[in-house]
């Protein structure tokens, strides 16, 4: 049977894509084919960025006050209908049912930040930067601005970007995964009944073509894009190309340090989230752990332990710790990841490839994995798995613990476990990546504050949400006032003008 092809969502409403050309949604869990995404088109970008383009004059004129209020209908809606945006991540990515919940909250947690526009955009003030001189700053939208999301958060990366977005008096078109975008599709319509204008908020998916398309497009003002980094990488220089501001933020390799004085039990719990929650598939994944000195084989221990224990299965049934992988592909690709660290000689602690769950026999399935005595030069150490593997290297101390961190390309987020406070002062300060956890395995910033990592996790000089977010939604505007009476008014001058 064919499955039913999606639509787009342009101006307030679903619309047919132009192009022939569709992708397969799978279930992972099931390994089926649910429905097809459309592949937009140039013609489909086209069209919604005529649609997002005309839109602007009137949402930039509605007061932020006003804007704000549609974001807290947005908000009530999105509580009303999570059971509806959890299935859908559930259904398309195979995510659990709680992992999904907690995704969505993460991201509602965005719509209350940006419900805060109103104070969120003043700007600055001072009074008598000259003699009768007074100065002030405006914060104003950019225009029509675009995302472009993963697959691996459905409903939470796509919210990291457009409340900001639209509650500063932009529009906006998302371009979501083409795997997932189901969620994007719903958000429209509950952003619709909140009462946003047609033609502020529009969905394409698509892939590659669309993505082109809004690089190249003379009216897109701001890229947001978030994935991995090669593809991240050509978006910013795609975009900046092409006289954009653009916020790429790529892949990762998470490290968590855990000294000999951290509680390994603890330690050990929090790295079975950390590593294996969402199938290893979330930027902020812990896939690398470096056990410094005594820590090491009593952490490993621990870690095959816990990790032999999880139940792994469809995220719709109770009791599931862990789901499939996002497709086949991917799986392959990480089973052949696997076989290269038993090839380069990592010890497999614990091998997660033959795993079958029954009644689900085509769901794209594998078991949590463990190495341990892995090294820089393997090739499980330099890529990015993005699967349920764990890798455990060992450091003789912290100096060298930093220093193998500080040596990777990439610098999204990492940990460290110990119970000494100079260790992990000495940790926060040193160590070059954007997100550090003391004791907090995935140290992904609340809405207020800003996301993003450094080096190859980042390409553009602003994070996503908090304020970074507003700056980079936003033009500043610096106005010097002067009101003279007429005695005051003096001969012409033609010297740089100094006003102190
Ligand atoms: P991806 O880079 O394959 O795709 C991301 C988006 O780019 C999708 O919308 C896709 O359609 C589009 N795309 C893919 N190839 C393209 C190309 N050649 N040209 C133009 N557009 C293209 O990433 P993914 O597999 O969907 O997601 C997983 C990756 O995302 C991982 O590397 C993960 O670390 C990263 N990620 C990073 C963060 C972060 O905050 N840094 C968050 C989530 C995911």
């Amino acid at each position: 049977m064919t499955q039913p092809v999606l639509s787009l969502w342009i101006n307030g409403k679903p619309q047919a894509s132009m192009s022939a050309r569709t992708a397969d949604i799978f279930n992972p869990a099931s390994g089926e084919v649910i429905r097809r995404a459309p592949l937009a088109s140039r013609q489909d970008v086209e069209k919604a960025v005529a649609a997002a383009r005309a839109a602007f004059p009137g949402w930039r004129e509605t007061t932020p006050l006003r804007r704000a209020r549609i974001l807290m209908r947005f908000r009530e809606l999105m509580q009303a209908h999570r059971e509806d945006l959890i299935h859908l991540t559930t259904e398309e990515h195979g995510k659990t049912h709680e992992d999904a919940a907690g995704s969505l909250q993460r991201g509602i947690e965005v719509i209350e930040f940006a419900m805060g526009v109103p104070h969120l955009l003043k700007g600055e003030q001072a009074e008598d930067v000259g003699r009768g001189v007074d100065c002030h700053s405006l914060l104003q939208p950019v225009g029509v601005c675009a995302g472009i999301t993963p697959f691996n958060f459905p409903v939470m990366v796509p919210l990291w970007m457009f409340p900001v977005a639209i509650a500063c008096g932009n529009t906006f078109i998302l371009k979501p995964s083409e795997k997932v975008p189901s969620a994007s599709l719903r958000m429209a319509e509950l952003l619709r009944e909140a009462g946003l204008p047609d033609g502020v908020f529009n969905v394409i998916p698509g892939d590659k073509e669309a993505v082109d398309a809004l690089l190249t497009h003379p009216d897109v003002r701001a890229i947001s894009f978030v994935g991995s980094t090669p593809v991240a990488k050509y978006i910013y220089e795609s975009g900046a190309r092409h006289g954009k501001r653009v916020q790429a933020l790529g892949g990762a390799k998470n490290h968590a340090v855990v000294m000999p004085d951290a509680d390994l039990d603890f330690a050990a719990d929090a790295l079975m989230g950390a590593a294996y929650g969402s199938a290893g598939e979330r930027c902020m994944a812990i896939s690398t752990v470096v056990a410094v000195g005594a820590a090491g084989d009593a952490l490993v221990e621990k870690l095959r332990d816990k990790a032999s224990r999880l139940k792994i299965g469809a995220g719709d049934q109770q009791g599931i710790d862990m789901g499939p992988v996002i497709t086949a592909a991917h799986r392959e690709r990480i089973r052949k990841l696997i076989d290269s660290g038993v090839a380069e000689g990592a010890r497999l602690v614990l091998d997660g490839r033959g795993l079958k769950v029954s009644g689900q026999e085509k769901g794209f399935y594998l078991g949590p994995t463990l190495f341990d005595k892995v090294t820089t030069t393997m090739e499980i150490y330099q890529e990015e798995i993005f699967g349920p593997v764990l890798i455990v290297l060992r450091a003789d101390n912290i100096d060298d613990a930093i220093g193998l961190v500080n040596g990777n390309p990439y610098g999204n987020g990492t940990a460290i476990f110990t119970r000494s406070g100079a260790h992990a002062r000495r940790f926060a300060r040193d160590i070059e990546v954007g997100m550090v956890g003391i004791n907090v395995p995935i140290p992904v910033p609340m809405a207020f504050f800003s996301f993003g990592g450094w080096k190859a996790s980042l390409f553009g000089d602003l994070h996503v949400h908090g304020m970074e977010g507003v700056y980079f939604y936003t033009r500043s505007k610096v106005v010097t006032s002067r009101w003279p009476v007429d005695e005051e008014q003096g001969p012409s001058n033609l010297s740089m003008p100094t006003l102190g």
